[in-house]
């Protein structure tokens, strides 16, 4: 025999359960108490092809916090009863609202089917709502129906039942992400909880969290009794609800309600109104959608934003970013003077502060571009980009949540792929977030925009804007095509509805941008601190030994004296610095010379044969061998290749006509090395950022099939233009 089906009826108090019950049960029904509180009770029973199904009429209740008595029976019932589906009873009139609750038992993971009721009433105010739509966005059956006249009542039953059969294998917790500030101490409480086993056979363990987040009355003094667990979990909430006071203005219940009013807010927006009643309330927030994410004005104001912030990062961070460089050259100079000429000056300056501040460098410009995100991400425009942009993305397989680690990681040249590649963790569905992690590292990160400014100075004409701005174009587009190629082959897989949170707009506290801001850059300079200060050392090592052969120094150490001895008694200025230019082009040639011998120089030339192809020479290869690194390093890298010796780092202007006067050096080289640099492996911390957050082997995939790529467009480029146009 089978066992007895239950079902539970929720809702908002007035959404009209008891009529849908009567209407189901009819007389076989009874009314007691809920054990302990007078919390009325109603339970019934109906046959369906001979088989018998309990029903339950909940206490009507907006919330599953334990704010009312009646919403802690309804969930204790939920809880300790397990009914294998809850219906919930929805006032369609004011859906939004009622979605509240929804939301949350899908949060609770509890197998659910939406009644919207009262559509007699929708249906006379002239609104209109696309409920296979809806469904489809929420991922959970929907049925109309008119409770008092019993209208799909039927079908309620059937799809119910169909519904209990297809989720036999237990609850499944919706994960709603709460913003910046929440997510990351959700996510240590539940793996606190999950590693304390505190409660995780009742409740989901991400639910728990949540509702200490809330503070959640029943929840906490269950947490007490259990000792260690409780306070500890406390602790971090009080961490928690402190930090959004500081940054937000606000506390966590608050932004939790928000974002869950913003999830339900992306899923109306989304045409399941076909048309609107003409009652509805609008909120300030809709009327300022109205605007900035209508059809037309949303994209064009979106674009406008987003080269403001452009223009803005490049012409404030400019300023800061020349007090850094000013600094560091001050810094090298200094230690010249203070340490003797050798192998620890060269380790110092060459090595340590070149690399180091190579990236310290762009501090100031990542600082101002992170203020604008956190401006954005703050203020809950950044929400509406992704809500507008999951139109385009979609086509390419990826998702509007994609789109805060694309501009993160330099979709706003400037960026850096590490954080965008965290922050793909927004994204649910595991294929979309694999596609979106695969790409990021596309974007022109901060890393790469001087490898483009050099080369655009010193071989196209155009302003530097223009340059990045059409490198910028084709970034995006080699991203989205790649990962339209990906979605269709090795990740194919269908595409997860648009639902993401929409809070309302809101005006960012200046505290908050601080601290938002200083938090992305702070991650950015440790990685100057620890990670590249190893590589560059490690990359000095390869580009210093093994050192010139004794003999061969000897030559050029006589060359110097050669040039020495031909010095007459009392030179004028003129001779003086006709001397020191020889003497600067022995050492630069020394250099070379030095380089070339080295393990970096014999690795560069080993592969140069068939680098050639692409029109790479030795010492390009050197560059972009220190690139895998970090591609901090290919300027610095070059600058030393060709032979630039102890010019000061900032001089770039000069190694760009350096290499303009190269024979070998022509516009199609460059643009090779371009679009080689666009395209080729993220470094070395992107991609352990991108093994964590999916596995190893896709980061050596990337790895793989960036660089083939890359290699591919660079030769065809190089080899097709070469044929075609004299350079
Ligand atoms: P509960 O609080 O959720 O149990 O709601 P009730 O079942 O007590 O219903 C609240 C009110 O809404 C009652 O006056 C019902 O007659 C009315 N009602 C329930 N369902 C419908 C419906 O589908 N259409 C209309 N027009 N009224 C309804
Ligand atoms: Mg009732």
């Amino acid at each position: 025999m089978k066992k007895t089906l239950s079902i539970a009826l929720a809702g908002n108090p007035n959404a009209g359960k008891t009529t849908m019950f009567n209407a189901l049960t009819g007389a076989r029904q009874s009314v007691g108490n809920y054990p302990g509180v007078t919390v009325e009770k109603r339970e019934g029973y109906l046959h369906v092809n001979g088989r018998k199904i309990n029903i339950v009429d909940l206490p009507g209740t907006y919330s599953l916090t334990a704010y009312s008595q009646e919403e802690l029976v309804a969930r204790d019932y939920l809880i300790n009863e397990r009914p294998q589906l809850v219906i919930d009873i929805i006032d369609a009139n004011s859906l939004e609202r009622n979605l509240y609750l929804a939301v949350q038992f899908m949060e609770m993971g509890i197998p659910m089917v939406l009644a919207l009721n009262m559509m007699d009433e929708v249906r006379k105010s002239g609104k209109k709502i696309d409920t296979r739509k809806l469904s489809q966005l929420l991922g959970v059956p929907v049925v109309e129906t008119v409770a008092r006249s019993g209208e799909g009542k039927q079908a309620l039953i059937e799809i119910a039942l169909a519904e209990i059969r297809e989720q036999e294998d237990g609850w499944r917790p919706l994960e709603i992400s709460y913003g910046p500030d929440i997510d990351p101490v959700l996510q240590e409480m539940t793996a606190l909880i999950q590693n304390a086993g505190f409660l995780t056979d009742t409740y989901p363990s991400r639910w728990l969290a949540l509702k200490y987040l809330e503070g959640d009355v029943q929840i906490k003094s269950l947490g007490t009794s259990a000792g260690e667990i409780g306070s500890a979990l406390e602790d971090m909430v009080q961490r928690v609800t402190e930090h959004c006071r500081v940054t937000l203005d606000s506390i966590p219940e608050a932004i939790i309600a928000d974002y869950r009013y913003g999830y339900i807010a992306s899923v109306t927006k989304q045409g399941v109104f076909i048309q609107r009643g003409h009652q509805e309330r609008i909120h300030l927030s809709d009327k300022i959608d109205r605007i900035l994410t209508h059809r037309f004005t949303g994209p064009l104001l979106m674009i406008g934003v987003l080269y403001g912030m452009f223009v803005a990062t490049f012409t404030v961070g400019e300023i800061p970013m020349g007090w850094f460089e000013a600094f560091f050259t001050w810094l090298s100079e200094k230690t010249m003077e203070a340490i003797p000429p050798g192998l620890l000056q060269s380790l110092l300056v060459d090595g340590v502060i070149a690399g180091v501040g190579g990236v310290l460098g762009f501090v100031p410009l990542i600082m101002v571009m992170f203020l604008g995100i956190a401006f954005l991400e703050d203020s809950g425009y950044m929400a509406r980009m992704a809500y507008m942009m999951d139109r385009v993305l979609r086509i390419f397989g990826l998702h509007g949540c994609s789109v805060m680690p694309f501009i993160v990681a330099g979709g706003i040249p400037g960026g850096c792929a590490v954080p965008g590649v965290m922050g793909a963790r927004t994204l649910r569905s595991p294929k979309e977030k694999l596609a979106t992690l695969l790409t990021v590292p596309f974007m022109p990160c901060g890393a790469k925009v001087p490898v483009f400014l050099l080369l655009g100075a010193a071989f196209f004409e155009e302003s530097a804007a223009t340059v990045l701005f059409w490198i910028t174009i084709g970034s995006w587009a080699t991203a989205l095509v790649v990962a339209w190629v990906l979605r269709n082959t090795v990740i194919r897989g269908e595409a997860t509805p648009f639902v993401m949170e929409l809070p309302p707009y809101r005006l960012p506290t200046f505290k908050g941008l601080c601290i938002h801001t200083w938090e992305r850059a702070w991650q950015y300079a440790k990685k100057a601190g620890t990670v590249i200060l190893a590589i560059s050392i490690l990359i000095w090592s390869c580009m210093t030994f093994p050192t010139l052969p004794r003999e061969q120094s000897q030559a050029f150490e006589m060359q110097r004296t050669a040039v020495l001895s031909r010095t007459p008694e009392n030179p004028d200025a003129e001779i003086i610095r006709q001397i020191g230019n020889e003497i600067l082009a022995i050492d630069n040639r020394e250099a070379e010379a030095a380089l070339r011998h080295s393990y970096a120089g014999r690795l560069g030339t080993a592969f140069e044969s068939f680098t050639r192809l692409a029109g790479f020479d030795w010492r390009t290869n050197i560059a972009l061998l220190g690139g895998f690194a970090a591609k901090e390093v290919i300027v610095s890298t070059l600058g030393t290749a060709y032979a630039m010796g102890d010019v000061a780092p900032d001089s770039s202007e000069s190694l760009g006509n350096r290499l303009r006067r190269d024979p070998h050096w022509n516009r199609l080289t460059a643009l090779s090395m371009i679009i080689f640099v666009m395209l080729y492996a993220p470094c070395f911390v992107t991609v352990v950022a991108m093994a964590r957050e999916s596995s190893w082997k896709w980061a050596l995939f990337s790895v793989i099939y960036t660089t083939l790529t890359a290699f591919a467009v660079s030769t065809a480029v190089y080899q097709i233009g070469g044929r075609f146009f004299s350079p």
